[in-house]
C-alpha cells in the first residue's frame, strides 16, 4: 500500500479498547463512490463535523472514512480527561471576554457530549471527578501559579492543596502542591468515542479500515484514494489530525507527536486502601513533559507519558520508563506488570494554535489538537461544518489560536531534539 505515513498504524493496541467487549466494524470501502461531503477521520472531530453537517444538510449524501476502528483508533487512546473550560496560557484579565466565550463555548460542548452518550444507550464510565494538577519543583509550580491566575480571572471555582492534603487524597508524597478543579470528566475513551459514533445518522455512510492514501482537487470537487475504492467528494473535510500534513495540508504547521499510556491491573484492595480517599480521580502535570495520573473507577491506575517525535517508540523502553515513572510517584505500590500499555498521534503545533478552517475551495480542515482535542474537537467539527454552509460562527483563530509556521525538516526535527532536551532537563523533576 503507498503512502503508509498517511495514517496511524499502531504496532500496541489501544488499553481502552481491550477492556471492552468486541465490537463490529463497519465495512472496510470496497468500490468507487462519490458523495457531496466526504469526512477523512472517524474521531471527536470528524464525527461532530457529520452530525452537523447531516443536521443542516438533510439531503447531502455524506460519507465518513477511517483508517482505524472506532474505540481501537487514536479517539480512543486518550487519558479521557473531558475538561470543561477552555485553558488559556495568558490568564490577562484584557482577554476576559475571549476566555468567558472560550469556556462557554466548551462547556456546553461537554453537556451534548453527556446528552449523547446518555441517548445512545452505551455503559460508558463517566464521571465529574475534576481534575487537579500538582507540582514537584520550582518548574511545576511557577506554571501552577499561572493556571490559579487563569481560574482566578476566569472567576472559575478551585482549591488549593499542600503536599499533606494531596496526599490523603490521592496516595502520593511525590508532589509540593496541587490545586483541584471541579470542571473536568473523566471516561473511559474508547467507550465514550463508541457511543458517539453509534449515534451518528444512518444516511451518514462509515467506512472503516479505510485510509485516505492521496487527495487529488478535481473539476467541481476532490478525488480521494483508498486501498480499495476512490472516493469523489464536492467538499471534503480533513479531521484526521497530525495526519492531514501527510494528505498535503497543514505540513508546515503540523507535527505527529506520540505520546504513550499504560494501566495497572486492577489493583486489591489492601493495595487501594493506601491510595488515598479518592476513589476515582485524574492529576494532569505542570509541565508540558511530564505524567498524567488517573485511578479508574474500577480501581486501576494509569499512567500517561514520554514523548517521540513522528513514530511510535520501541515498546520494551516505554514500559520500562512508564513503570520507573508511576513507582516514583508511588513506591508503596506491590511489584506489578502494566496490564496494557499502548500510544497515539498527538497533532502538536508549535504555538498551541490551531489548523482550522477553509484550506482550499472545497476543502475543509480542523487539526491540531495539541493533546487536549476531546472536547474542543467536538466543538470544533461542529463550527467547522457551520462555517462550510456560510453560518455566522465564533472566530476560531482568536479564540484558539492559529498554528504558527515551523521550519521543514531536517531543521524541525533538530529543533525538537533540542526543545526536548532542554525542557526535560528544565523540568526534571517533574518528569
Ligand atoms: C496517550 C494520549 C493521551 C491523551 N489524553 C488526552 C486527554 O486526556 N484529554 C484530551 O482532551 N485529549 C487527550 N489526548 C489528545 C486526544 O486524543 C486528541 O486531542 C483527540 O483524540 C483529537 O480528536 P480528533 O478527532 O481531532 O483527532 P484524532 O483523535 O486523532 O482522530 C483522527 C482520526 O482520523 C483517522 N485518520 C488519520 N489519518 C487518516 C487517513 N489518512 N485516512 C482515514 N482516517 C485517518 C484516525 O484513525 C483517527 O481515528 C491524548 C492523546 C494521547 C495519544
Amino acid at each position: 500500500m503507498s503512502n503508509r505515513k498517511a495514517f496511524p498504524n499502531y504496532k500496541l493496541k489501544s488499553g481502552w479498547n481491550a477492556l471492552l467487549p468486541a465490537r463490529e466494524a463497519s465495512p472496510a470501502l470496497g468500490k468507487n463512490i462519490s458523495v457531496d461531503v466526504l469526512i477523512i477521520g472517524a474521531g471527536w472531530t470528524g464525527i461532530s463535523a457529520a452530525k452537523r453537517w447531516r443536521s443542516l444538510s438533510p439531503e447531502a449524501g455524506i460519507a465518513l472514512i477511517d483508517a482505524s476502528e472506532i474505540g481501537e483508533g487514536n479517539p480512543g487512546r486518550n487519558s479521557g480527561f473531558l475538561l470543561e473550560i477552555a485553558l488559556a496560557e495568558d490568564a490577562n484579565p484584557d482577554q476576559i471576554e475571549k476566555m468567558n466565550l472560550g469556556n462557554r463555548l466548551t462547556a456546553s460542548t461537554m453537556a451534548e457530549i453527556l446528552a449523547e452518550i446518555d441517548a445512545s444507550g452505551h455503559k460508558v464510565d463517566i464521571t465529574k471527578a475534576g481534575t487537579y494538577r500538582a507540582a514537584a519543583s520550582e518548574v511545576g509550580l511557577k506554571s501552577l501559579q499561572n493556571y490559579r491566575a487563569f481560574l482566578d480571572t476566569a472567576g472559575l471555582e478551585h482549591e488549593s492543596l499542600n503536599a499533606t492534603a494531596l496526599k490523603s487524597r490521592i496516595g502520593s508524597d511525590f508532589y509540593q502542591e496541587g490545586l483541584y478543579s471541579p470542571d473536568c470528566y473523566l471516561a473511559q475513551p474508547a467507550a465514550a468515542i463508541r457511543a458517539l459514533a453509534s449515534l451518528l445518522p444512518e444516511s451518514v455512510q462509515l467506512f472503516e479500515n479505510t485510509p485516505a492514501l492521496k487527495l487529488e482537487q478535481q473539476l467541481g470537487g476532490w478525488l480521494v484514494q483508498t486501498p480499495n475504492g476512490g472516493v469523489t467528494a464536492r467538499k471534503l473535510v480533513l479531521a484526521n489530525n497530525a495526519f492531514s500534513k501527510e494528505l498535503g495540508i497543514g505540513s508546515s504547521r503540523l507535527v505527529a507527536m506520540h505520546t504513550y499510556a499504560a494501566l495497572t491491573p486492577v489493583l486489591k484492595k489492601s493495595v487501594l486502601d493506601h491510595l488515598g480517599s479518592d476513589e476515582s480521580w485524574g492529576l494532569l502535570p505542570t509541565h508540558r513533559l511530564g505524567s498524567t495520573l488517573r485511578r479508574t473507577i474500577d480501581g486501576r491506575l494509569m499512567v500517561r507519558s514520554m514523548h517521540s517525535y513522528e513514530k511510535e517508540a520501541d515498546q520494551a523502553m516505554i514500559i520500562g520508563e512508564l513503570r520507573h515513572r508511576l513507582e516514583k510517584r508511588f513506591p508503596q505500590l506491590p511489584d506489578f506488570n502494566f496490564e496494557h500499555c499502548w500510544g497515539g498521534a498527538v497533532g502538536f503545533t508549535l504555538n498551541g494554535g490551531q489548523v482550522w478552517g477553509e484550506f482550499k475551495p472545497g476543502l475543509y480542515v480542523s487539526a491540531g489538537c495539541n493533546g487536549g482535542g476531546t472536547v474542543k474537537g467536538t466543538l470544533l467539527g461542529k463550527l467547522l461544518a457551520e462555517a462550510a454552509h456560510g453560518m455566522k460562527v465564533p472566530n476560531v483563530p482568536k479564540l484558539f489560536g492559529q498554528a504558527s509556521w515551523m521550519p521543514p525538516e531536517p531543521f524541525r526535527k533538530v529543533g525538537y531534539k533540542l526543545a526536548t532536551y532542554v525542557e526535560s532537563h528544565q523540568g526534571r523533576h517533574e518528569l
